[in-house]
């Protein structure tokens, strides 16, 4: 059973959220604080599957509440629930570590379509490893120029170091590894990443590439694995050896 940590202040809200997530069989509990939830989140071994957060919170905002989860090393999914109209909400989120979101006021049924969908994508990650040539027969591991991405731990291995990803960054460094050598538009990782068809700022994709460079290129100024393909998207180079 997969369990959810429901970050609401507004009780109402939390347990209309509860009430109908535990009707859909997830085990779920509350939290009234970003301050609480990040206690909850510290526990060992984790305690959930699934984080719902919603940015408006007493104290500690959802934004920060978010990025200090990551800071502590907690990747555990996580969607955040902003105000409708706040489009840099929507950044802002995916720049603190968010891995989806999704406007207030929602419909339930698309909630739990987004839940599913990151329970998902998670098991996606760690059961169909791509198998592309330097793969060094370890499952869901891929290795390119000297880094090896481990997609079971959500792990970036390079130069001795082991770098966190969230589920996100995993998936969109996972698709982009999957289409290695032909550009992706933005729009196409928006819905095969995502699963959003919605008229989507389609910036959220350029933060997750900005966060990526910083992690797997030498310069990230000027990227090599990375590389920016004008007026489509991008895609992913395995070597940085010049083509032909
Ligand atoms: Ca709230």
């Amino acid at each position: 059973m997969s369990r959810i940590l429901v970050v609401e202040d507004e009780q109402h809200l939390a347990e209309g959220l509860r009430y109908n997530l535990e009707s859909e069989g997830y085990e779920v509990a509350v939290a009234e604080s970003g301050e609480v939830a990040l206690e909850m989140l510290a526990k060992e071994p984790p305690a959930f599957d699934i984080v719902v957060l919603d940015v408006m919170l007493p104290g500690k905002d959802g934004f920060t509440v978010m990025a200090e989860m990551r800071r502590a090393g907690q990747f555990v999914p996580t969607l955040m629930l902003t105000a409708r109209g706040h489009a840099d909400d929507i950044l802002r989120g995916f720049d603190a570590g968010a891995d989806d979101y999704l406007a207030k006021p929602f419909e339930l049924k698309i909630l739990i379509a987004r839940i599913q969908g990151l329970l998902r994508r998670r098991e996606w990650l760690r059961s169909a490893p791509p198998s592309p040539p330097g793969n060094n027969g370890l499952k869901n591991v891929y290795e390119f120029a000297g880094k090896r991405v481990n997609f079971d731990l959500l792990e970036l291995q390079s130069a001795g170091q082991a770098v966190p990803l969230t589920l996100m960054e995993a998936n969109v460094l996972r698709y982009l590894i999957e289409h290695e050598g032909t550009p992706v538009s933005r729009k196409s990782m928006l819905e095969n990443v995502w699963g959003l068809h919605e008229d989507t700022d389609t910036r959220a994709i350029d933060n997750f590439i900005v966060r990526l460079r910083k992690l797997i290129e030498d310069d990230p100024a000027h990227p090599k694995h990375l590389v920016t393909v004008r007026g489509v998207g991008y895609k992913f180079l395995s070597s940085t050896a010049p083509a032909g």
